[in-house]
C-alpha cells in the first residue's frame, strides 16, 4: 500500500504538517507524527514540512496476467431462505458480458443449511457453476466470515469480474473483498460493458450526476462492481440448463467471526417504490403538502404508490424511502407519471429505465419531456382532478 513516511532524523516536530493537514489526519503523539484513517494522501504535508522529512512511498506497481482470470462471478445474496431479486438482474448482466468475451458465468452462495437448495434454482438462469458454502456458522450474515468464504471461492475460480448487489450487505462485503485482492471496485454502476481484453467498463454518474464516468481496472483482477437493484434487466430462464452446483468447504478457523449475532428479527416488509409497477411522482410543482393527497389518490386509482423528488423529502413532505434518483432509489416501473417534476439528471438517473413515462409540466422546455413517452404541457392542478374523476368513476362502475 502507498504510505506517508516521516523521517524521524529530519523531523523537528514543529507541527506545521499537523496544522496544514485539511483532513485532521495528523497528530503529534508520543513524540512522533501519527497518521490516522482520515488521510486522503493529498500530500500537502510533504509541501508544508520545512525540513523535507515527509515523503510518499508509492506502492509497487502490480500487474496481473489477465489471461489467468476467466468468468463473470455473481455474489448471491440471500434473503432468509430466498434469493435477493438483485441477484437475477446481476446474472442477466453477467450472461451478456460473458457472451461478449466467451467466458463462463459463476455464482457463489454463502449461508446456512438451506442455501444449497436455493443455489440449485440459479442453474435454470444459465449459470455454469454455482459454488455453495453452507455451514451453520454462516447462517447469519457476518461480514468477516462471509468475506473469507467468497475470497476462498475467488482464489479457487479466479474470475475476471465479480458482481455484487449494491444492497446494505453488498456494500459491506464488496469493499472488503476488493481490498483483500488489492484491486478496484466501482460502486453503484448503472451500465457495464466489457472490452475484448476483458477490462470491465464500469459506468456510473459522477460529479453530482453531471457526467457519466467510465472506470476501468486495467492492471489488476478480479474487477469488482456493485449494481443497485432495478438497474439491470432480470435474467430469463434458459431452455437447456447445463450448469452444476459445487459444494465447497473452508477451514473452521475461517468461520470464526468477531461479530456475535444475539438476536434476529424479521422486519415487516412493505412494498417499496422499487417493487411497484406504477408510480406517481410529486415534484416541486406541487404547491402545498395537502395537495399530495390528490396525487396519493391518483396513485391508488392506478394501482401504485406515490414517490417524490428530493426537494419534497428535504422539506419534510415525503419520507426519504419515497425519493427517486441518484441519492434516492432506482425504480423501473411499467408506468410512471411525473407531476411538476423538471427532470434534473440526478432525478432521471433513478427512473429512466421505466417502460412508459408520462410527464405533466407547465414548462414545455422542461428536460423531463426529453425522456417522456407522453408529454402533457399543462398545470397539474388542471389535469389531475379530471383524471381522478375519470379513474374513480370507472372504479365505482365495477
Ligand atoms: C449530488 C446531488 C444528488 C441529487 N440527488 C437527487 C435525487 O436523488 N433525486 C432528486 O429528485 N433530486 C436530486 N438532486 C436534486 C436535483 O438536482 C433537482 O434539484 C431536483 O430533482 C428537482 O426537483 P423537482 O423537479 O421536484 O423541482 P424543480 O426542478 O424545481 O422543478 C419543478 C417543476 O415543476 C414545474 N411546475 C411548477 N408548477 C407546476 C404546475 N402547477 N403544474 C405542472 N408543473 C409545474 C416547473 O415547470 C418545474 O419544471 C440531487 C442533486 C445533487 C447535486
Amino acid at each position: 500500500m502507498a504510505a506517508l513516511y516521516f523521517d524521524e532524523k529530519k523531523c523537528t516536530l514543529c507541527g506545521q504538517c499537523v496544522e496544514g493537514c485539511p483532513f485532521n489526519a495528523l497528530r503529534l503523539e508520543n513524540g512522533r507524527i501519527e497518521v490516522n484513517a482520515a488521510c486522503k494522501m493529498c500530500k500537502l504535508c510533504i509541501k508544508k514540512c520545512p525540513e523535507g522529512a515527509v515523503s510518499f512511498l508509492e506502492d509497487e506497481k502490480r500487474t496481473v496476467d489477465k489471461s489467468q482470470y476467466t468468468g463473470i462471478m455473481v455474489y448471491v445474496e440471500m434473503e432468509g431462505a430466498g434469493i435477493h431479486p438483485v441477484v437475477y438482474e446481476l446474472i442477466g448482466k453477467a450472461r451478456e458480458l460473458a457472451a461478449e468475451v466467451k467466458h463462463p458465468v459463476y455464482a457463489v452462495c454463502v449461508g446456512g443449511d438451506g442455501v444449497g437448495a436455493a443455489a440449485k434454482k440459479l442453474l435454470a438462469y444459465g449459470v455454469d457453476k454455482v459454488y455453495v458454502y453452507s455451514h451453520k456458522a454462516l447462517e447469519h450474515f457476518r461480514v468477516d466470515a462471509y468475506a473469507n468464504a467468497v475470497a476462498d471461492c475467488i482464489n479457487r475460480v479466479k474470475p475476471s469480474v465479480v458482481l455484487v448487489g449494491a444492497t446494505a450487505v453488498g456494500r459491506s462485503l464488496a469493499p472488503r473483498l476488493a481490498t483483500r485482492f488489492r484491486t478496484g471496485l466501482t460502486a453503484d454502476c448503472t451500465q457495464l460493458e466489457i472490452k475484448e481484453n476483458t477490462d470491465l467498463v464500469q459506468i456510473r454518474p459522477a460529479f453530482g450526476g453531471n457526467i457519466m464516468a467510465q472506470i476501468i481496472t486495467p492492471a489488476t483482477r478480479p474487477q469488482f462492481a456493485t449494481v443497485r437493484y432495478k438497474v439491470m434487466d432480470r435474467a430469463q430462464k434458459v431452455d437447456d440448463p447445463s450448469g452444476e452446483v459445487i459444494h465447497c468447504e473452508i477451514p473452521e478457523r475461517a468461520l470464526i467471526s468477531g461479530i456475535q449475532v444475539l438476536e434476529t428479527r424479521v422486519l415487516e416488509k412493505h412494498k417499496g417504490i422499487e417493487d411497484e409497477d406504477v408510480l406517481v411522482v410529486a415534484g416541486k410543482g406541487v404547491k402545498a403538502q395537502k395537495d399530495l393527497e390528490m396525487l396519493e389518490r391518483l396513485a391508488k386509482a392506478l394501482g401504485g404508490q406515490l414517490a417524490s423528488t428530493r426537494p419534497l423529502v428535504e422539506s419534510g413532505w415525503t419520507h426519504y424511502t419515497k425519493q427517486i434518483g441518484l441519492s434516492g432509489r432506482t425504480v423501473k416501473p411499467k408506468l410512471i407519471v411525473t407531476c411538476g417534476v423538471s427532470g434534473a439528471i440526478q432525478f432521471t438517473a433513478g427512473m429512466n429505465g421505466a417502460e412508459c413515462i408520462v410527464a405533466i409540466n407547465t414548462d414545455r422546455e422542461a428536460p423531463i419531456f426529453k425522456i417522456a413517452n407522453y408529454c402533457i404541457v399543462d398545470d397539474l392542478y388542471n389535469i389531475i382532478p379530471g383524471l381522478l374523476k375519470m379513474l374513480e368513476a370507472k372504479e365505482s362502475e365495477g
